[in-house]
């Protein structure tokens, strides 16, 4: 053989690996906190419109049974990190768990095959981001207006503004300013939607004209379920009308808040001249009873959907920005919330149960080329399921210890059958009165064992009875159907080596 003819083979053989150099997809994942799939127009709600999480849905998929396996802020955020349930990956809960940051993540895997990474935004894992290009994160839970930022050199950093938008800013920054001749992993935390739900400026009055119809269980009375009945985020007792509602007596009053006494002078009086005049209309009413209740639940709705107006329109700037860089072709974008959020339903808001409002998460994708846009995908997925799909689309081998699975394969192939049952294991036990529980749902069944604060064992139906008001656990009729969805919890909690939860699945209890 030649020279020349060596060369050309030795340029063929590299040919593919050059071209696939080239191709790896960027992956911008957009993070938000509390976001109900119940408020998504996507996912059919006709509460209001959020034309940028529907583009994502148009252009790729949406997934209609996306869930999550500990429905709580902090947690959430480690399993999409590790692929690791909190068992495992350590953080269990918001209030003692710390993040172990030197354990492996998918950003990580990425880093080390050559991605730029970074997170930007709300983190919430109590120690600092180990393992990125880049990072700048709000502390803690953040706050909405003139946030705070932790920087890389260790200083802090007060940013004028709202949170939304200056998320999506520094995103854009440092997109602009990236190693153009690399693939970047790039993870977008939103602030919104959590509680105290805090309005960008020009949202105030979105919703003033409208109003919501009440969820059918919003007057649950929680019978035949202990832990329920024993929670404590109620709109009608856990809600407050100053610190969630923003109802103030006086501007003294109101400046006792932080979130509002760090406000600018003029972010201030148009937010207080807003909320003056809704607080002079409810005095004006004299309402009590009920009729306080379902007011309260209209200012939840219209504060909670004017502050996700903020999220959709920062998430159009995301793919706007990837237009205008002509980088939409090669980059997957993949929206998802912590978890979901109940909206009324059984009279509450906040999240924690594995009830299917909190447990249930909007999760949506879009992957030219990969995903045939408009597609809507039904299979059951979790957020444990991310750190493994975005190493598979980066083709990069995915570590044995993480527990999520690649859905890329279900996506490309809709005869393949996915998981047939989730699990899902709850620990916090402080704030809002849940008790710990775990579970798990076929889809069509749902099987809770809470423990700690409530010793009880919760099943549903969810074909019949999808609001979860009618617990059937005991009824001789299930007896079947209970044993074996026993023996199938048991068998998950074996495949996941969640050592806690045998134990206390071994332990007998007098039911109910
Ligand atoms: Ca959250």
């Amino acid at each position: 053989m030649n020279k020349n003819m060596n060369a050309i083979l030795a340029f063929l053989f590299l040919l593919p690996l050059f071209s696939f150099a080239q191709q790896r997809p960027n992956i911008v994942i957009i993070v938000s906190d509390d976001h109900a799939f119940q408020t998504i127009g996507a996912y059919g709600s006709q509460l209001m419109q959020t034309p940028n999480i529907d583009r994502i849905a148009k252009e790729g998929a949406v997934f209609t049974k996306a869930y999550n396996t500990n429905s709580i802020c902090g947690p959430s955020r480690a399993v999409i990190l590790t692929g690791k349930y909190s068992h495992k990956n350590g953080f269990k809960d918001n209030e003692n768990s710390s993040f172990d940051g030197s354990q492996n993540t998918f950003i990580k895997e990425l880093g080390k095959n050559g991605y730029q990474t970074a997170w930007i935004g709300k983190w919430h894992l109590e120690t600092q981001p180990q393992g990125f290009s880049f990072w700048q994160i709000l502390p803690g839970q953040g706050s909405y207006y003139n946030p705070d930022f932790l920087l890389m050199d260790g200083n802090k950093k007060r940013m004028e503004g709202y949170a939304a938008n200056i998320v999506e800013d520094i995103a854009e920054d440092w997109l602009n300013k990236r190693d153009n001749s690399k693939p970047f992993c790039l993870v977008i935390g939103h602030k919104n939607t959590h509680r105290t739900w805090m309005p960008d400026l020009p949202d105030l009055r979105s919703f003033d004209n409208k109003i919501f119809p009440l969820p059918d269980n919003f007057y649950d009375t929680y019978n035949n379920r202990k832990a329920a009945s024993l929670q404590d985020m109620s709109i009608a007792k856990t809600m407050l009308l100053g610190y969630d509602l923003k109802m103030f007596d006086s501007k003294e009053a109101a400046l006792k808040e932080g979130s509002i006494k760090r406000m600018n002078a003029n972010q201030q009086q148009q937010y207080l001249q807003y909320y003056d005049s809704v607080n002079q209309d409810l005095k004006n009413k004299n309402l009590s009873g009920n009729s306080l209740v379902e007011w309260k639940y209209q200012r939840y709705m219209k504060d909670y959907l004017a502050t996700a107006l903020s999220l959709d329109r920062n998430i159009g700037r995301t793919l706007d920005y990837l237009d205008k860089n002509n980088l939409t072709q090669n980059t997957i974008v993949i929206y998802l919330s912590d978890q979901g959020f109940f909206m009324g339903e059984h009279g509450w808001f906040d999240k924690r149960f594995m009830y299917e409002e909190s447990f249930r998460t909007p999760m949506l994708m879009r992957y030219p080329g990969i995903i045939k846009p408009g597609t809507i995908n039904k299979q059951m997925l979790m957020n444990l399921d991310i750190a493994p799909t975005v190493l598979d689309a980066a083709g990069i081998s995915i570590p044995e210890e993480m527990q999520g699975k690649s859905f890329l394969p279900l996506i490309r192939n809709n005869k393949l059958n996915g998981r047939k049952a989730m699990y899902y294991h709850y620990y916090e036990n402080g704030e809002h009165a849940v008790s710990p529980h775990f579970g798990l749902s076929t889809g069509e069944y749902k099987l809770i064992r809470f423990y700690k604060r409530v010793e009880s064992w919760e099943l549903y139906n969810l074909k019949k009875d999808p609001t979860e008001m009618n617990n059937l656990y005991g009824q001789k009729k299930y007896q079947k159907i209970t044993t074996k969805l026993i023996k199938q919890l048991n068998e998950l909690i074996k495949q996941y080596e969640d050592v806690e939860a045998e134990k206390i699945l071994l332990k007998p209890i007098a039911q109910n």
